[in-house]
């Protein structure tokens, strides 16, 4: 037996692009398109400075038809252009918001995007590319297309996210982040500076008068505190009339 083995380097798995969403938008996906039966839609808008962060997920109603029927079923979901722009023009635009994308539900556990003939502009990821290309030839520097399928809305959706773009045939499959609320901050230096103060204006007088001694964040702010020492012991002063 002769053979060589070839030197494989080993393959890292492709790290997948991140969408995060604002806090507060899994709730609003929750209780949209994520709670009532496919195929619905929303609005995701961001600014395209940060394409892959969304700032708001905006549930819309699909047109009416003729008889003032919802046009959507079980399989397919209408845009209302109309109102999208009418939508984008008096709550994104003037704010320096853009559209970055759509999430839409799907029946069963179908959560890949649906394709359609190039260029037909039907099925989702024609139609997403058509608005990167409408978007291109306004000089529009939209190259994501955010498209997150929902499936199994109720208590527990779930959220598949893609990435369309033109420069790539399929779309990209992407981690969906959910960011959550950030604690309240400590309260700053400043406004325990200000609590000292006020209850022992005399200690605190005394130390910065002591400068040298003190290895504190009152010797950083020593400036800063001098002047409410001042502020206050004027203050003092006028309420007491001196
Ligand atoms: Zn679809």
């Amino acid at each position: 037996m002769d053979f060589r083995l070839e030197y494989i380097p080993p393959t890292a798995p492709a790290l997948k692009p991140q969408v995060r969403f604002a806090p507060g938008l899994f709730e609003k996906m929750r209780f949209s398109v994520g709670a009532m039966p496919p195929e619905t839609y929303a609005i995701l808008s961001g600014s395209l400075s940060d394409p892959l962060r969304v700032l708001d997920f905006h549930p819309m109603a699909p047109p009416d038809d003729a008889r003032g029927i919802y046009r959507n079923s079980m399989g397919t979901v209408m845009l209302d252009a109309k109102r999208i722009e009418y939508y984008a023009n008096t709550c994104l635009y003037p704010f320096d918001r853009e559209i970055l994308g759509i999430a839409h539900s799907h029946p069963g556990d179908m959560n890949s995007l649906s394709n359609g003939l190039p260029g037909s502009g039907q099925g989702d990821i024609p139609s997403m590319r058509a608005q990167l290309e409408r978007a291109a030839r306004y000089g529009t520097p939209w190259h994501n297309f955010i498209a997150p399928i929902i499936t199994r809305p109720g208590p527990d959706p779930v959220v598949t996210t893609w990435i369309v773009r033109l420069d790539t045939p399929h779309p990209i499959l992407a981690e969906t982040i959910w960011e959550k609320e950030e604690p309240a901050p400590e309260p700053s230096l400043d406004s325990e500076l200000v609590d000292l103060l006020l209850a022992r204006p005399d200690l605190v007088n005394e130390l910065l008068r002591r400068d040298r001694l003190i290895n504190s964040p009152l010797r950083i702010h020593q400036k800063r505190a001098l002047r409410l020492v001042q502020l206050l012991h004027g203050a003092h002063k006028r309420r007491s009339g001196r």
